[in-house]
């Protein structure tokens, strides 16, 4: 599965670059133009880091940092600001924006590209491992095994594909078309409310009475993996 980059960066030139680096390493990338185009994009097709310029059209990187940090599904996505400014001010103001990294252009590609992998390695360790873990379930992606708390966790197919999902995931909240085409595919036609049969087998597979439950359910949103619920 290749790690999926939103550039958001109204500088054709600087898309190219970024694009041209990001598609080398083996990245999937999209572009949104403007915070617009960046908000439907993020909802749309939610990617695994976002590039973002300070200076854009209309809304501004930093304001569009802060949205994104008061949306469910970009809550806690990394995020790298973009900025021609260099003033040790302007890196406070990106980081309290809810930035977790910041580079000053012009930058080196190379070093953007390791900042990248860095930030990704904290957010999804499946793309850096064979092993996927939060709290006290272990999955085991080369064998297809789950454990939690030590026991072998026994799942069907599709609920180990929702688990993996989440424990890629950890605390980003899903909507139920967010995990349809996260889990059972955009071609396929499945009712949203399939989504809530599998949660069910999934939780009842993963909790017994000394268990917490780590499976959330957000009110008219969808569901989320709570690690530190466990
Ligand atoms: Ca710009």
């Amino acid at each position: 599965m290749k790690p999926h980059v939103l550039i958001i960066e109204d500088e054709t030139a600087v898309v190219t670059l970024l694009r041209y680096n990001l598609e080398r390493d083996g990245f999937e990338v999209s572009v949104a133009m403007d915070g617009r185009e960046a908000l439907m994009a993020v909802d749309e097709n939610p990617p695994d880091l976002v590039l973002l310029d300070w200076m854009l059209p209309e809304m501004s990187g930093i304001e569009l940092c802060r949205q994104l940090r008061r949306k469910p599904v970009t809550k806690s996505m990394p995020v790298i600001m973009l900025t021609a400014r260099g003033e040790e001010a302007d890196k406070v103001r990106g980081l309290d924006a809810g930035a977790d990294d910041y580079v000053t252009k012009p930058f080196s590609p190379a070093e953007l590209v390791a900042r990248i992998h860095a930030l990704l390695r904290r957010s999804r360790p499946v793309l850096a491992d064979e092993r996927l873990t939060a709290a006290d379930i272990s999955m085991d992606l080369a064998a297809h095994r789950v454990h939690r708390g030590g026991e072998e966790v026994k799942l069907g197919p599709t609920e180990f594909r929702l688990l993996r999902h989440f424990l890629e995931y950890p605390g980003r909240v899903f909507s139920r078309e967010q995990l349809l085409d996260a889990v059972w595919g955009r071609d396929v036609y499945v009712e949203p409310r399939t989504v809530d049969v599998h949660i069910r087998r999934l939780r009842k597979a993963l909790n017994n009475p000394e268990n917490s439950d780590v499976i959330r359910t957000v009110r008219s949103a969808g569901y989320a993996l709570e690690p530190e619920g466990a």
